[in-house]
């Protein structure tokens, strides 16, 4: 139908338009420039800035290079930093009103906040310019701004709909189950081993608690029952190796409430109790669910581009472009 039409109006400009514009455009008179494709709306994200409670107009991949340049760090590989591109493009269309998107639930005016527990973080260009050392600003802007153009206007899809991209620092192994940490399951969000996060200085961290601390962190007045070798912890784990309760006596916490209280990097953890404590050793930082920033750059370093890099992270995805092509 597109086809029959578009070959009927070429018809009707030949005959109507241009023929006459022909016979009467004099020797030397240049015809009008022909149209572009600036059809492609100027999309702008709409960012309230927790700072200062303002809210900001940000074009879309002005926006995506203040993401970028807050959320990872500059010096990761080029790869990961186009893949890290395209999820902070992606995590703004999915949100943005334009697209049918909801805008930040917490500050509805919005479409997303800079709170990077929230939405994603941003800072404005010059303020990430003054964020880096001197020697190092305009090296680190031209990579990131690089990584964006690259991948100009490209998103991530499941089944046509755009996706929630979610990522975190480091897995510490394994990715989680959305389902697992959020009750929520997506099947583009499914935990998958990751054996490129162990340089990330939050692969391994190991912490001590004696157990009057631990009483006191986890609200229990009891402490003696506790620490009797007969009353050992009981620990269950999901598939992916994270924490999904620990019971104790005849108490219960969730692997999210045992993080949060005890201020733990992430519940992918193994468990050592001793005389007077315990020691937790952790692995990874943050939710573990989706794309493992850490995991991203031994990636790339290893020699995979940034759609394999999207497309092993977050199952099933296609990374298609805003407009078409
Ligand atoms: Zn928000
Ligand atoms: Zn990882």
């Amino acid at each position: 139908m597109r086809a029959y039409l578009a070959a009927v109006g070429g018809f009707v400009f030949l005959t109507v338009v241009l023929l006459p514009t022909l016979l009467v455009l004099p020797q030397g008179t240049t015809p009008p420039e022909p149209p572009t494709l600036a059809s492609v709306p100027r999309l702008e994200v709409c960012v309230f800035r927790t700072a200062t409670g303002q809210l900001v107009r940000v074009e879309l991949e002005e926006y995506v290079l203040g993401v970028l340049g807050t959320e990872m760090p500059a010096n990761f590989a080029m790869e990961a930093l186009k893949a890290q591109a395209v999820a902070a493009r992606t995590y703004a269309c999915r949100r943005l009103r334009y697209f049918g998107g909801q805008g930040c639930e917490r500050h509805p005016q919005a479409d997303v906040c800079d709170d990077p527990n929230h939405c994603q973080g941003w800072l404005p260009t010059q303020a990430l310019l003054d964020r880096w050392p001197s020697h190092e600003a305009a090296r680190n802007l031209s990579r990131l701004a690089e990584a964006v153009a690259a991948t100009r206007g490209l998103i991530l899809t499941y089944r046509g709909l755009i996706i929630d991209p979610v990522y975190h620092s480091t897995c510490g192994g394994h990715t989680a189950d959305s389902s697992s940490v959020w009750g929520r399951a997506e099947p583009y969000l499914v935990g998958v081993p990751c054996a490129w996060d162990r340089h990330s200085p939050h692969y391994r961290t190991e912490r001590r608690f004696r157990y009057q601390e631990l009483a006191a962190l986890l609200g229990e007045p009891a402490v003696p029952v506790w620490a009797s070798s007969d009353t050992t912890p009981a620990l269950a784990a999901d598939r992916s190796g994270r924490l999904m309760f620990l019971r104790w006596g005849d108490r219960t916490w969730s692997g999210t409430q045992l993080r949060q209280l005890l201020e733990l990097p992430s519940t992918r953890l193994v468990w050592r109790a001793e005389e007077d404590g315990v020691v937790i050793i952790t692995y990874g930082s943050g939710h573990g669910v989706g794309l493992c920033q850490y995991g991203a750059d031994g990636l790339a370093r290893a020699g995979y581009d940034f759609r394999q890099i999207l497309q092993y992270y977050y199952q099933g995805v296609q990374v298609v472009p805003l407009f078409g092509e």
